[in-house]
């Protein structure tokens, strides 16, 4: 997808540093991290939302949430506990219309988010 910076990341036309790769996905640290762990697990297929995922999508939703937990736990933060989030569209806060998954670990989460 042209002009999608997450596309950019997935393809290497922007280095980054990815802490984990797979053929379904990558992760990356956020440029603007939210606590002390905040990576991004973004999809390589371009997927603008949760909102616009087609059925075959969702496998790879499923695997990237596996994916996380196995981060987590090679990190060694899955036993104090961590969120993950997705952003959907204008109300749910989204700023990169390319789907990804916050994983946030480090701190005391706090309910509600704001
Ligand atoms: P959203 O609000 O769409 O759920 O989250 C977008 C996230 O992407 C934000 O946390 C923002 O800091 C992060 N982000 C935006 N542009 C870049 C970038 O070029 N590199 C990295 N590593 N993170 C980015
Ligand atoms: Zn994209």
């Amino acid at each position: 997808m042209e002009n999608c910076i997450f596309c950019k990341i997935v393809s290497g036309e922007i280095p980054s540093d990815f802490v984990y790769e797979d053929d379904l996905m990558v992760a990356f640290n956020d440029l603007n991290p939210q606590a002390p762990t905040h990576v991004l697990f973004v999809p390589k297929k371009h997927i603008d939302s949760l909102d616009t995922a087609s059925d075959e999508d969702f496998e790879a939703f499923g695997k990237i949430f596996k994916a996380i937990g196995e981060y987590a736990k090679k990190e060694g933060f899955s036993e104090d506990g961590y969120r993950i989030v997705n952003n959907v569209n204008k109300m749910g806060g989204q700023d990169v219309y390319h789907i990804h998954f916050h994983l946030i670990a480090g701190r005391q989460m706090q309910w509600p988010p704001g």
